[in-house]
């Protein structure tokens, strides 16, 4: 049985190195609030609460903090660069689509007894491994659809260009290939592309390749790249957008609450980065990784507390 936060305290948190800028606290902060549980303290064991820690593991430290979590100290954690796919190999269950996208960005603890794991005696512990950032692209592609202003209504046979081949590129994959749309990769990293197309279905295409390699028009294009996370930049030239059609331009790159260009006031919330910034001038549609990061949390939430909490209550708190 999985402790839930309202059976006992549970303690949770982020790993990642670095990890001090995380926008999960804020995030936790205000679902807890939202379903009346009490948030930073709860960790005595005793109160009706969650504490959320952030954990700065560093790499060759990682196998000594899942130690931890088979001590019954931790209760889940949300796992972040760069252990999202080093962790696979230390848990006992990884989750279908997480073994499939080689990704883990959830981890439960459940408990053989029910009881409190980290107060108890020896009781059988079991780490489970769940990914639900494909669950967060599901959540911006049906946002998408709003945004599209009923331009489209479905992604199925639609045209959508992924860039980039990391984890993210493979949960935008993994959603797409369920929504039934026609996909084209393209990568910094040719080969890497070529495998996504192997696994997930579609085509691999140049920009400014051979004639015919890439669509004239696009319903979706998605920047799964780490590009524009540290700089103003784009993984696409200027020209892409006014030669591809108008849909709905997807960065899967979040800056973080304090970024600036937030537009909020157009019903969809994020920085405006570089990539979505050209596309909005060209007519695009936008949709930002916050709204990825939104979709996420969710359900991972759900995962780690046992509580259903709505988008909008995360979509607050990163507003604010
Ligand atoms: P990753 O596994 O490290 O993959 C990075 C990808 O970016 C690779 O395809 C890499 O190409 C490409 N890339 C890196 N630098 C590049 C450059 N200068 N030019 C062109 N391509 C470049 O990272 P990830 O976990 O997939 O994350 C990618 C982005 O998504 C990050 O910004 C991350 O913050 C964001 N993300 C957002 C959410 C959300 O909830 N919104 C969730 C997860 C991730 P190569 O294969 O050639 O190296």
């Amino acid at each position: 049985m999985t402790k839930t936060a309202t059976s006992k305290s549970l303690r949770l948190g982020i790993i990642a190195h670095p990890v001090a800028h995380s926008l999960s606290p804020i995030l936790y902060r205000a679902g807890c609030a939202a379903v009346g549980l009490e948030f930073g303290g709860g960790s005595s064991g005793d109160s009706r609460g969650v504490s959320f820690e952030l954990f700065d593991v560093l790499p060759e430290k990682l196998s000594a903090f899942f130690q931890r979590m088979r001590d019954g100290e931790i209760d889940g954690v949300a796992v972040s660069v760069p252990h999202k796919e080093a962790v696979i190999p230390l848990l006992d269950i990884v989750d279908l689509r997480a073994r499939e996208i080689g990704a883990v960005n959830t981890v439960r603890v459940r408990c053989a007894d029910g009881a409190n794991n980290a107060r108890g005696g020896a009781r059988k512990i079991t780490l489970e491994g769940y990914n639900t950032d494909w669950l967060g692209v599901q959540y911006a592609l049906r946002d998408a659809l709003i945004h599209s202003g009923k331009k489209i209504t479905t992604w199925k046979w639609k045209n959508a260009f992924v860039i980039g081949a990391g984890g993210a590129a493979k949960a935008v994959a993994c959603a797409l290939r369920e929504e039934g749309a026609h996909i084209f990769f393209m990568n910094r990293t040719r080969e890497r592309a070529e495998e996504m197309a192997k696994k997930f279905g579609g085509s691999v295409v140049t920009l400014g390749g051979e004639a015919g390699n890439i669509p004239s028009t696009f319903d979706l294009v998605v920047n799964a790249t780490s590009v524009g996370l540290e700089s103003d930049e784009s993984p696409l030239p200027i020209s892409f957008w006014e030669e591809h059609g108008n849909g709905v331009a997807f960065d899967c790159v979040y800056r973080g609450a304090k970024n600036a260009g937030r537009s909020g006031d157009r019903g969809h919330i994020g920085a405006l980065t570089r990539f979505l910034r050209e596309a909005d001038r060209a007519g695009w549609a936008m949709v930002s990784g916050e709204t990825m990061l939104i979709g996420q949390a969710v359900e991972q939430f759900f995962l780690l507390t046992g509580e259903r909490v709505e988008a909008s209550v995360f979509a607050r708190a990163l507003s604010e």
